[in-house]
């Protein structure tokens, strides 16, 4: 049986973020040009997080110059595209990456190195191949002066040898370049798991790590296009919250909302998705649910399950207090949108208060169904 403790802090704080790895490596290696390649990339990450833009190197590209300010016509054309469109087309990007940022390369190789992040796998891959060549190409030199004993033309080995030197040159740049694409790319990936990270921190609510409340209305409404079947509403809001914390204190109420939301993570089906949709009120979404009782069943067995949480003092195991949650649920119907299913849902949540909270009431449909 789960437990909670009092005055102790036995419940340790669920960190679901790791902490980034430092970059600095890399940063130390490439002083000013990357370092301030990787700030422009910085500000562009939250400006993608702010526009849900997905992380790939032709957004990365684009945002990355956005933030630099030097396109004002990109930054126009990115302000309307995120404006007029709630996702980012990707032929757009494609188009944009095209027109400002290969343009841009060709322009500006040293500012592009960081740029043409689309390009850079591909380019490295040039460029190894590239840099094997050369060294291919040095080695026959090498082999063709060894056996010039007697030159033909009296020119000819020094020539070769500006040749060497040349192809030598070469085969350095290639590599240094090839060096610095290698460390771009580190860079790279190194943002895109952040912003993932970032991204991950802002669709949850940071108390209880399940989806938060705008998280949770994109993924309903997501849930509900088309023609969607099989979709139900489970609501549940903790019972007489308030005097619990008049009674414990806010802290320890901090604490059993944290451990519902663990309970819901734990219990949760798969395709179903819990959130925080207020205080201490919770949503979950159960796909391929197609009757009342699954329904049913499945708010039931977590109303049991907090129901059964015990609020012990540490130290003593003396029992204090226990919780119960009221529980509402609606399946969708033709024609349903969030609105009315949300409103069914919270309805049935309500009746379940009325008729003496720690229980489970269906939706309005379901119990004329039902009846
Ligand atoms: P009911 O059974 O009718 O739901 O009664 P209730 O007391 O739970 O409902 P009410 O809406 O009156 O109070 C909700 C309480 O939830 C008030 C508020 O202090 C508490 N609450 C909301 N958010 C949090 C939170 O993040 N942490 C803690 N500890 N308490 C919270
Ligand atoms: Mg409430
Ligand atoms: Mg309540």
């Amino acid at each position: 049986m789960p437990v909670l403790c009092f005055g102790d802090s036995q419940l340790a704080p669920v960190t679901c973020m790791s902490q980034p790895a430092k970059a600095s490596s890399i940063l130390e290696l490439y002083p000013e040009e990357t370092r301030e390649s990787a700030a422009l990339l910085k500000q562009a990450v939250p400006l993608m997080m702010r526009h849900d833009i997905p992380p790939n190197p032709v957004h990365y590209a684009l945002w990355y110059t956005y933030s630099k300010g030097q396109e004002p016509e990109l930054n126009r054309r990115l302000d309307k595209t995120v404006n007029d469109f709630d996702s980012f087309p990707p032929e757009t990007a494609v188009k944009l990456f095209r027109d400002y940022i290969i343009r841009g390369e060709l322009e500006d190789a040293r500012a592009g190195q960081q740029q043409v992040i689309e390009l850079v796998d591909d380019i490295e891959g040039d460029v190894s191949r590239s840099v094997l060549g050369s060294r291919g190409y040095q080695l026959s030199l090498e082999q063709g002066l060894a056996a010039l004993q007697e030159p033909i033309i009296d020119d000819l080995p020094n020539v070769l040898n500006d040749l060497q030197q040349s192809t030598q040159l070469m085969q350095d740049q290639q590599e240094k370049f090839l060096y610095r694409l290698r460390a771009a790319q580190n860079e790279i990936q190194h943002l895109r798991s952040q912003l993932e990270r970032a991204h991950l921190a802002a669709t949850l609510d940071s108390l209880t790590h399940v989806f938060n409340r705008h998280a949770f209305t994109r993924l309903l409404e997501q849930a509900l296009s088309g023609n969607p079947q099989g979709v139900a509403l489970v609501m549940l809001d903790i019972d007489h919250f308030k005097q619990f914390n008049d009674q414990y204190g806010h802290p320890l109420g901090d604490r059993v909302l944290q451990h519902v939301g663990q309970l819901l993570r734990d219990l949760l089906p798969q395709r179903a998705t819990a959130a925080r949709y207020g205080g201490e009120e919770f949503c979950v979404i159960l796909r391929e649910c197609f009757d009342s009782a699954s329904a049913h069943a499945f708010a039931e067995q977590l109303r049991v399950k907090i129901q059964s949480l015990r609020i012990k003092v540490r130290r003593t195991d003396q029992v204090l207090d226990s919780i119960t949650a009221s529980f509402g649920f609606a399946l969708v119907e033709p024609g349903d949108n969030l609105e009315s299913l949300l409103t069914r849902a919270d309805d049935a949540l309500y009746q379940a208060k009325r008729n003496g909270r720690n229980q489970t009431h269906p939706g309005a449909t379901e119990t004329a169904l039902s009846a």
